[in-house]
């Protein structure tokens, strides 16, 4: 029997996973990708997390999952596919995609978000031929080409200014006027000679043949491209949790600041739980919170 089962290793779940050491509980750490540190791995640069300016996210996120590791933090490769507390015993049952059945005194869920899709003719069809989530990871393939970012928070402007070094035209296409991004990035954007903003526009199908080669917008206007990277927010990876704690209309799960959720025992840590600011800085303060709230409970059974 383990104390504390942590789902996912983003900087949520490996901060969890250090103060969780430290507290001395026997804990597991399920991750669905091997050696996977979530998010972090796809901001080139993370230039707010106090006292490490300028870091690429990647080298971030293998330095916190190395800090766990050096820690003895043990790890499991496997999605978590069920989640279960018996009311009487109060021991939470979790169960992973290779059949593995875990028991534990306590969970931290800490499965973050992923991309929101924009539900578009052609979005899925292009997937990986054209149409990217991550312009980081994808951008270099786009070398002096022209490609279109969607959406007007900070990641598709981050987005924008990363591929405008790399791409000889960016589109910008944003459905309202105004960004939701830092204004700091908003001036720096403006200021891109070769990136093109295309306001108050909807993407209504992405084109092509064997690959991308347009985008249509509402209205009727098609935009010649060579790729598309789409930024369009994120949504909780909370299906699993549906059942075992309350959630939000938005699907995230209803937490306190220290991960505290409808359900004693199971709390949340990250990007996955009500917040205002879902940033690196706040997830894992959320770990550290919550590893220490599950050590409280686990001390009061
Ligand atoms: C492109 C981009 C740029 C960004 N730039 C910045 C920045 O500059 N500064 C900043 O502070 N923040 C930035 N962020 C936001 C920041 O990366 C996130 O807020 C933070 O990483 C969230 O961490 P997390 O641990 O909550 O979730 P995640 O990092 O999403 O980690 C969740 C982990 O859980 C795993 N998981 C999911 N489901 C399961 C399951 N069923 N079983 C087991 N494991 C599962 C996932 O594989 C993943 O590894 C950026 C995000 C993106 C996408």
């Amino acid at each position: 029997m383990l104390d504390l089962i942590i789902i996912g290793s983003g900087s949520a779940g490996l901060s969890a996973a250090i103060y969780g050491i430290r507290a001395n509980l026997k804990l597991l750490v399920i991750e669905k990708e091997f050696e996977g540190t979530g998010q972090v791995a796809l901001s080139s640069k993370v230039d707010n997390y106090l006292g490490l300016p300028g870091l690429d996210g990647y080298s971030m996120g293998e330095q916190f999952r190395e800090h766990a590791v050096n820690f003895g933090v043990e790890f499991l490769e496997a999605s978590v596919t069920e989640i279960s507390k018996d009311d009487n015993s109060k021991i939470f049952t979790v169960k992973t995609s290779k059949g593995e059945v875990y028991e534990a005194k306590a969970v931290i869920y800490a499965a973050g978000a992923v991309h929101r899709h924009l539900d578009v003719p052609g979005e899925d069809e292009f997937a990986s031929k054209g149409v990217s989530y991550c312009a980081t990871c994808d951008g270099a393939f786009y070398r002096g080409k022209t490609t279109a970012v969607v959406g007007g928070g900070d990641t598709a402007l981050d987005d924008a200014l990363y591929l405008s070094a790399l791409c000889e035209k960016v589109y910008l296409i944003h459905r309202r006027d105004e960004f939701r991004a830092a204004e700091i990035t908003v001036k720096r954007v403006k200021e891109k000679a070769n990136i093109e903003l295309v306001l108050n526009s909807q993407v209504e199908e992405i084109l092509g043949n064997d690959r991308v080669n347009a985008v249509k917008l509402v209205g009727g206007k098609t935009i010649d491209i060579d790729g598309i990277f789409i930024a369009a927010g994120s949504v909780p990876v909370s299906k699993v949790v549906e059942g075992v704690a309350d959630l939000n209309p938005a699907g995230y799960i209803i937490a306190d600041e220290n991960g505290i959720t409808s359900t004693p025992g199971f709390f949340a840590a990250g990007d996955v739980r009500t917040k205002t600011l879902r940033q690196v800085v706040t997830a894992v303060s959320d770990g550290a919170c919550a590893a220490t709230a599950a050590a409280h409970y686990i001390e009061s059974l």
